[in-house]
């Protein structure tokens, strides 16, 4: 009888572990998350921050709209 509890309580302690060795593997790395994230960038007239894609770029400088590139000049 007691051989029969030392299989149960190994079997568990064997899936417990299993378990957790998988969950650690699930972990998404950091990295994947960060290349998500678009790179901000400010804009020189009025400071407001808004997507690279998004912004206008004169002379190396970065603007939220075209009035804002212009008045800069
Ligand atoms: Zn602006």
């Amino acid at each position: 009888m007691s051989k029969i509890i030392t299989i149960i309580l190994v079997t568990v302690l064997v899936v417990y572990l299993f378990r957790r060795m998988a969950s650690e593997r699930v972990k998404p790395p950091p990295s994947e998350k960060k290349g998500a994230v678009e790179d901000m960038v400010r804009c020189q007239t009025c400071g407001v921050n808004l997507p690279r894609s998004e912004a206008l770029m004169s002379k190396g400088r970065f603007y939220c709209c075209d009035e804002h590139r212009k008045s800069d000049n």
